[in-house]
């Protein structure tokens, strides 16, 4: 069933009001009919099984009928996800893959050799939307929290047992290695396409970050980062097909 998003507070008793973009959608796109069976997430964990109540003209009514709790999207440890900024649509991407693997949530840093020079409020804005339509396709109930553009001076990963950055000079700790010797969430920093420079690699390790190798191929910043969030998130249970 085609689940799609309602901002909560558009929600009264078993009414849901859906937005202008949703509503778009599903008349001009998918052209459902009154009386057709839908699913709305909230964005809170809650899922809603309705029915269209009219396509007219202005934003589509849904008719609750029942709910469920998908919070079990956050029952695993959560992972933190800690990208410098890439150029291009190489964040874009990152943004949908890192929603579809179930990552809590993804904070954009500005680091040193970060060459990404595009509009800031607008990148965001459009990885809201990437985010959002990534959780519908995928049937995630709980949106991955994306985070402000944050200065490699302001990260602070003291709430951490053992934050890790993706280092290619990383010579011995894997990431298996590296995320077993705790418990609780897990932080995990990429860097940007340049790579970090050693004064930055000396403050992470002064901020108790655990650099870790993803072998002795040099990766592209966007194949670092998927692999090691695909690892992680197998590696806690995420991808398990077993319902914690
Ligand atoms: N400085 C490198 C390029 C950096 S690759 C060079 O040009 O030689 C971009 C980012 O991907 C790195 O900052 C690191 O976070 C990650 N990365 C790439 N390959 C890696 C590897 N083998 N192990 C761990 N991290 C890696």
């Amino acid at each position: 069933m085609r689940r799609f998003y309602v901002n909560p507070q558009s929600i009264s008793e078993n009414l849901a009001i859906l937005s202008p973009d949703e509503s778009r959608h599903i008349v001009t796109v998918l052209r459902l009919q009154a009386g057709a069976a839908i699913e709305l997430f909230d964005g809170t964990g809650f899922v809603y099984q309705g029915i269209i109540l009219s396509t007219s003209p202005g934003p589509i009514t849904v008719e609750l009928r029942s709910r469920t709790n998908e919070h079990h999207d956050d029952a695993r440890r959560r992972l933190f996800l800690f990208q410098s900024l890439l150029k291009g649509k190489k964040m874009d991407f990152l943004v949908q893959k890192a929603t579809e693997l179930g990552v809590h949530s993804f904070r954009p840093v500005l680091s040193r050799y970060s060459e990404n020079h595009g509009n800031l409020p607008r990148q965001a804005d459009r990885w809201q939307r990437i985010m959002l339509e990534a959780c519908k396709q995928c049937k995630r109930a709980s949106p991955m929290i994306i985070k402000p553009f944050t200065p490699f001076s302001d990260i602070d990963v003291s709430a951490f047992a053992q934050p890790l950055v993706l280092w290619e000079k990383e010579e011995s700790t894997g990431l298996d290695a590296a995320m077993i010797s705790h418990e609780g969430p897990l932080a995990l920093f990429i860097g940007p396409e340049g790579g970090f420079p050693d004064n930055e690699i000396s403050a992470l390790l002064a901020m108790n970050f655990k650099p870790v190798s993803l072998g002795a191929r040099i990766l592209r910043a966007e194949t670092a980062a998927l692999s090691a969030i695909a690892i992680l998130q197998f590696l806690t249970g995420s991808l398990s097909p077993v319902r914690p």
